[in-house]
């Protein structure tokens, strides 16, 4: 096992502070680089790029990614599970699949030089958020196929962070854990850490916690949960974003400033484009993230279209780092409800909701067909002194839920309160939405 020491007392690698300049000239060295791979070596890609017109050879500037054809999901599910692979089997040391919270899950593979990249992009988003060898970091996520679970724990352990590989489930006895152990750091999906939370407070041990770092990912969530979570548990909340098609965790991270995530210029070339027509945007303007792994053996993918919608940030980061900051995802392009027309996130609801006190931190999103008309119902739990507080007050909070959601969503809502404990918890990505339609 190594150890490294970090580039400096503020960051785990020099190339987070790569100037601009160079930093895009190390791009393009290593697009040029992985589109080659991908054409000699992926039976797939040289098919695609020949139907394209398009060989390494034409890959001269940085702008001429936009000539390579995209890779969505469906090229992995038609290529499933090894079609993608760019090296013989006995390269490969590592094997993880994506959740499979849209279609079959996605088979991806590992080199050792990948591994090697990974756990040092993870160790350095977890660094730029604190992370010490002093720190003892409990990773409550999946450690089975997930790749935030063993993701995550390699780059823990490689700054040398005293790790606890908790995983999901048996929430109270993660919660001792925190306790006993003194745990500093934790890392789950956001949609579990409230749960935790809620279980730390029915067990009375949420004051005794010496917690500082929360690092929360996989899955949407808002600036207001990040207020719940940050409040409960006395800790600074950060978003951690990745996909299994590019390693894991560890592509993009927030910093001290949590305002943004930088994502790492150096392993991926980032584009935003327009869902729609596949157009490239420019900077601010909201799109569908396109990422290509510049330095991925195993697994080169081209052009990915990961069906996450953001933008890109104005520049310059008071932490002095120079790689690109995206918001934080607005939802999955998979995971917009259209109803009567207008598109709805979960995590609009979610952000409504969840600036509202008297509101519980779990809700559920159903929708139904009534005759030709869709109805969303947004089923809310409250917190437990309202059900036993007047009947007058549960109406009106019912009425204000409406009315709030009514100005963020455009949209009428039905909105039924439920007691704390109704909607059932999720250890690891959450499933808020109930879509019956199709059934009737
Ligand atoms: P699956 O696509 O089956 O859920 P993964 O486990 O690889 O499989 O999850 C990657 C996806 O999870 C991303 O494409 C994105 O939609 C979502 N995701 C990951 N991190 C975040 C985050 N911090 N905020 C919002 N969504 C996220
Ligand atoms: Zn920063």
């Amino acid at each position: 096992m190594v150890i490294r020491m970090a580039y400096s007392e503020l960051y785990w690698q020099k190339e987070e502070v790569m100037p601009k300049k160079e930093l895009e000239e190390l791009q393009l060295k290593r697009l040029r680089w992985v589109v080659r791979h991908a054409y000699e070596n992926v039976a797939h890609y040289r098919r695609k790029l020949k139907e394209a017109g398009v060989h390494p050879d034409d890959i001269k500037k940085r702008e001429d990614i936009a000539k390579i054809p995209f890779t969505t999901k469906k090229d992995f599910a038609e290529n499933y599970p090894f079609g993608l692979f760019a090296v013989p089997k006995e390269e490969i040391v590592r094997l993880h699949t994506s959740s499979g919270t849209t279609g079959k899950p996605k088979v991806v593979g590992y080199t050792a030089n990948d591994l090697e990249n990974w756990i040092n992009l993870v160790a350095r988003c977890l660094y730029m958020v604190g992370v010490r060898k002093h720190d003892i970091f409990q990773n409550m996520a999946n450690y089975a196929f997930f790749t935030g679970g063993l993701g995550i724990h390699d780059g823990a352990e490689r700054i040398g962070a005293m790790v606890i590989p908790a995983g999901v489930g048996n929430t109270e006895r993660q919660v001792r854990c925190m306790a006993d152990f003194g745990t500093t750091a934790i890392h789950s999906t956001p949609s579990y850490a409230l749960h935790v939370k809620e279980v730390a407070e029915e067990l009375g041990v949420d004051d005794k916690l010496s917690l500082r770092i929360g690092c929360f990912g996989a899955e949407p969530w808002s600036e207001n949960t990040r207020k719940r979570l940050e409040d409960a548990f006395n800790i600074k909340a950060f978003d951690s974003y990745g996909l299994s098609e590019m390693n894991g965790p560890g592509v993009a991270f927030e910093c001290e400033e949590q305002h943004g995530l930088h994502i790492w210029a150096d392993h991926y070339f980032i584009e935003i484009i327009d869902p729609q027509t596949g157009e490239p945007l420019s900077e601010g303007e909201k799109g569908e993230l396109v990422l290509t792994p510049l330095t991925k053996e195993a697994l080169p993918v081209l052009r990915y279209r990961t069906g996450d919608i953001t933008y890109i940030m104005d520049d310059e980061c008071s932490c002095g780092r120079t790689h690109p900051k995206i918001h934080r995802i607005l939802g999955r392009s998979d995971d917009m409800i259209i109803v009567r027309g207008i598109n709805v996130f979960p995590s609009q609801i979610e952000h409504v909701l969840m600036q509202i006190p008297e509101v519980g931190d779990h809700f559920q999103v159903v929708i139904t067909r009534n005759g030709t008309l869709d109805e969303i119902t947004v089923r809310v739990e409250v917190r437990d002194e309202l059900f036993t507080g007047e009947l007058f007050d549960l109406q009106r909070l019912q009425q204000k839920v409406q009315r709030e959601l009514q100005k963020e969503l455009g949209l009428r809502t039905n909105v039924e309160l439920v007691e704390k404990g109704t909607i059932e918890r999720s250890k690891g990505k959450a499933k808020r939405v109930l879509d019956l339609r199709e059934e009737l």
